[in-house]
């Protein structure tokens, strides 16, 4: 009788924390449902490499701002003047391919032989629509070849030589290879050769300003939007990471990798370390938590970033949108350049 009623107690004890669980719904999920009134939603970020607070000058950091700010207003005036997330996404994408201060488009990180090699994707929340490409050295907007590779072609994705013959055949702006070439990104990678020779050396080295800057081997550049009509979108631009060989893509081109969009569960841009979120197919990773787990947004970024890539051993980090307009935005490096619209309409922008 005693053991009985010591049963009883426990089970009392234990169901809000055991039986609950099992079945949890996320009323904040819920409580936006309303398929008439969805809300826009609009987040860019401008990589996961961003300068070390030690490096980072108030001149720098204005500039950083300035061109985060202008790329998600100009996103977000899209949206609100009744564009499509697919257009939202291009728009500001371009604005942060054409700043020299980010690496996509001019400003891209050089390879190991000097060049500059680009990728790019895009993907339609609502038809599941995606367009990739890799390994550009002549187009000034990445992310407009992606979408005209979706739009335009049978194909999810082109690389090289044979997306830039397909480029031509489309109306796709070509620039000649300089117009990539910036000093800082130049220097970032003679610093990392240097590096790579004193290592090889066995030499400490002591590592200079422009170094440590060039420690932040990445940048890339992304955006996820959600239309008046519902719709998700995600897109991802990026010169890939400093000193890459051969040929080397990352993840940003690859669907579910470092873009995704689901109208039934998210969208997502990722940067960081690319081989890492290839491996753990991080974008799509976190559309399956909230799909068949029912996780909310920030808590799906946030177990696959600073739970499985930690383990894993990469950094990075990802912005993220649920059909609802609810926002995920998590990284696990010292920071990310990122800028959303706040709740009072007005762009909030965060470097760490
Ligand atoms: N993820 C990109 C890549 O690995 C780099 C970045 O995010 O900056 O190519």
């Amino acid at each position: 009788m005693k053991r009985a009623l010591a049963g009883l107690i426990l089970s009392v004890i234990l169901l809000p924390v055991v039986g609950p669980a099992q079945k949890r719904t996320f009323p904040e999920l819920k409580q936006l449902s309303g398929p008439q009134s969805p809300r826009l939603g609009f987040i860019i970020h401008g990589g996961a490499g961003v300068l070390a607070k030690a490096v980072m000058t108030p001149e720098k950091e204005k500039a950083y701002r300035a061109d985060l700010e202008r790329a998600v207003l100009a996103g977000y005036k899209a949206l609100q003047d009744g564009k499509t997330s697919l257009d939202a996404v291009e728009i500001a994408i371009k604005i942060l391919e054409d700043s020299p201060l980010f690496n996509a488009g001019k400003g891209a990180v050089f390879t190991n032989e000097g060049k500059n090699e680009l990728d790019a994707s895009i993907m339609d929340g609502k038809t599941l629509g995606a367009g990739s490409v890799a390994g550009l050295r002549h187009i000034k907007n990445p992310i407009s070849l992606a979408r005209t590779v979706m739009e335009k072609s049978e194909h999810v994705m082109m690389i090289g030589e044979g997306a830039e013959k397909f480029a031509k055949t489309q109306k796709i702006e070509f620039v000649d290879e300089k117009y990539f070439w910036t000093q800082h990104r130049w220097d970032a990678l003679q610093n990392v050769l240097k590096e790579e020779k004193d290592k090889e050396k066995g030499k400490p080295g002591h590592m200079s300003t422009a170094g440590r800057e060039s420690q932040n081997r990445f940048g890339t550049v992304g955006a996820v939007a959600l239309d008046k009509e519902g719709n998700l979108a995600a897109g991802t631009s990026t010169g890939g990471m400093t000193n890459k060989r051969f040929g080397r893509v990352g993840d940003a081109p690859i669907i579910g990798a470092g873009t995704y969009a689901n109208n039934n569960s998210c969208a997502v841009s990722a940067t960081g370390w690319g081989e890492y979120f290839i491996r753990l197919g991080v974008a799509r990773d976190v559309c399956s938590l909230m799909e068949y787990r029912q996780m909310p947004i920030q808590k799906a970024a946030d177990t696959v970033i600073k739970e499985k890539l930690q383990k894993a051993g990469g950094d990075g980090g990802v912005i993220a949108m649920d059909k609802f307009g609810f926002i995920g935005i998590s990284f696990n490096s010292e920071g990310m350049y990122r800028a959303y619209i706040g709740s009072d309409g007005k762009p909030v922008v965060e470097i760490y």
